[in-house]
């Protein structure tokens, strides 16, 4: 998995700071135009062949931070038009994914490398066992021939000296559903109606082609307006901080939300719910549940593995049950979700009840924006407490054992933990399905699935490293009831 820690991020997390201020300030009509040149100034080293292309595509990123597709790209059109539009627009626009294709690098078709380290050995393993007979030794050194080769990896797996390499082109790889392949030019492609925004491509492209349509500037105007907007925030978002138990809701009070809600309390509903649903659903005889929070795998099932449909709990998402529970409170309340997750964009804009979806990267942005240092922010304590489990949603297998707590006879649950739906995950999913069409004894009761390895703490638009999150997660459980 690329690090978070990488330049491609720090670039389109510094546009989101740089949108915040401005619209905070007033300006973002008059001084959106003048981002890509101020940060790729003249004389400044380029990233790629010359500043010009760099604020290209910083203009592309700009865009979609504004949350527009980049497809709909018009050369004519300024950037404060476009700042225009997303300041009047009423909501969010569909798909929740835009491809840059100036910033694409158009990566060369996935394939195996001989690299300097060839020693030309005596035993050549590589050549001896490639089944397709297509490497040869010459001039000291190994060639693999690209026409002939099938991309098996066998000389990879049998040099002694690591000297075959693979070259994958990351985003293709990253997709466990084969959503993305290449246009005429070599760019790559988004099919979104194989696309289950799992959000990998995005974590995973090197040069940020891929990037999620910004809200922040919707949420912003809302604020501005002087709205009732409440931030509900997801556990995963708790282990993005290092704070204190309430300075998080402090620091969204500092930020001009009128009232937080954790979703850890939606969870424990969606954890209760779940519960009861399977224990209904063993009593009436079924064998297989699965779980129903992550939006990234219903999607995923509904597309991929719709034999698995019948086995996915009815029972709706902590994020809803949250949003539910405001609008029931103040139905004037501006709903805004805030989490690590692309998916949830999709849930979000699919749920009347549920306004904006804010990412960890639009939220972090907004509160250096408004220079709110969350350790100094004072703690503020949340209305209703919810438990260690429904904490413990954001990391996987957090909610099979929610589940498992609940029941009424915890020793008949056989959880399954799909730890992140990659190519693997994906087989695992349709061997369920399979095993759950033709009625066969599976080896367990409850399957639970996050798109994302680890869970939601690794999920795509997260800004701490998740083993960091991890070990602050783990101290935010702990206080959890
Ligand atoms: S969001 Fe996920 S499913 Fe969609 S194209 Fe990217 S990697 Fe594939
Ligand atoms: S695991 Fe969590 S962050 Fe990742 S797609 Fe699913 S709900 Fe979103």
């Amino acid at each position: 998995m690329l690090n978070i820690n990488n330049g491609a991020a720090q670039i389109k997390r510094e546009i989101l700071v740089r949108i915040a201020k401005l619209q905070l300030a007033g300006k973002l009509e008059e001084g959106v135009h003048y981002i890509p040149r101020e940060m790729a100034p003249r004389n400044s080293e380029p990233r790629r062949c010359c500043i010009y292309h760099d604020r290209e595509v910083l203009r592309l990123r700009v865009m979609a931070r504004l949350g527009h597709s980049v497809e709909d790209y018009d050369d004519e059109k300024k950037l404060a038009e476009y700042a225009k539009e997303a300041l009047e627009r009423e909501k969010p626009t569909e798909p929740m994914l835009t491809v840059l294709d100036d910033a694409c690098n158009a990566c060369v078709r996935a394939h195996y490398m001989v690299t300097n380290a060839c020693q030309a050995c005596i035993a050549r393993p590589c050549m001896m066992n490639c089944p397709k007979k297509c490497i040869d030794i010459t001039g000291g050194r190994a060639h693999i021939d690209p026409e002939a080769c099938v991309n098996c990896g066998i000389c990879m797996q049998n040099c002694p000296y690591h000297a075959i390499i693979r070259i994958p082109v990351p985003c293709e790889e990253a997709c466990p559903v084969g959503a993305i392949s290449k246009d005429e030019n070599g760019k790559e492609r988004i099919d979104y109606s194989k696309c289950t925004f799992c959000g990998a491509c995005m974590r995973e492209c090197p040069f940020g082609a891929m990037m999620d349509k910004g809200q922040i500037v919707d949420v912003i105007r809302k604020l501005m307006e002087g709205k009732k907007v409440v931030a509900m925030y997801a556990p995963a978002i708790a282990a993005q901080f290092r704070a204190q138990p309430g300075q998080l809701e402090g620091a969204f009070k500092a930020a001009g939300f009128h009232k937080t809600f954790e979703v850890a309390v939606g969870a424990d509903i969606t954890a209760d719910k779940e519960a009861h649903e399977f224990e209904e659903r063993m009593e009436h005889g079924d064998t297989l549940m699965t779980t129903s929070c992550c939006p990234a795998y219903v999607r995923a099932v509904q597309i991929h593995a719709p034999d698995l449909i019948p086995c996915v709990s009815d029972t709706r998402s902590p994020m809803h049950y949250t949003a539910e529970m405001a609008k029931k409170e103040d139905p004037e309340y501006v709903t805004v979700f805030i989490g690590p997750c692309l998916a949830k964009r999709k849930e979000g804009l699919d749920d009347s009840h549920v306004d904006y979806v804010l990412s960890a990267e639009e939220i972090g942005a907004l509160f250096v924006a408004k220079e709110i240092d969350i350790g100094e922010c004072e703690v503020i304590v949340c209305g209703q407490q919810p438990t260690a489990s429904g904490r413990n949603f954001a990391q996987s297998g957090g909610v099979a054992e929610a589940v498992r707590v609940r029941l009424k006879h915890p020793e008949n649950l056989r959880p399954f933990v799909i730890n992140g739906l990659d190519v693997a995950g994906m087989k695992q999913l349709k061997a369920f399905g399979k095993a759950a069409a033709e009625k066969k004894p599976c080896e367990a009761n409850l399957v639970e699935v996050m798109a994302c390895p680890g869970g939601c703490i690794a999920g795509p638009s997260v800004i701490t490293n998740p083993k960091v999150a991890s070990a602050q997660l783990k101290k935010y459980v702990e206080k959890g009831s």
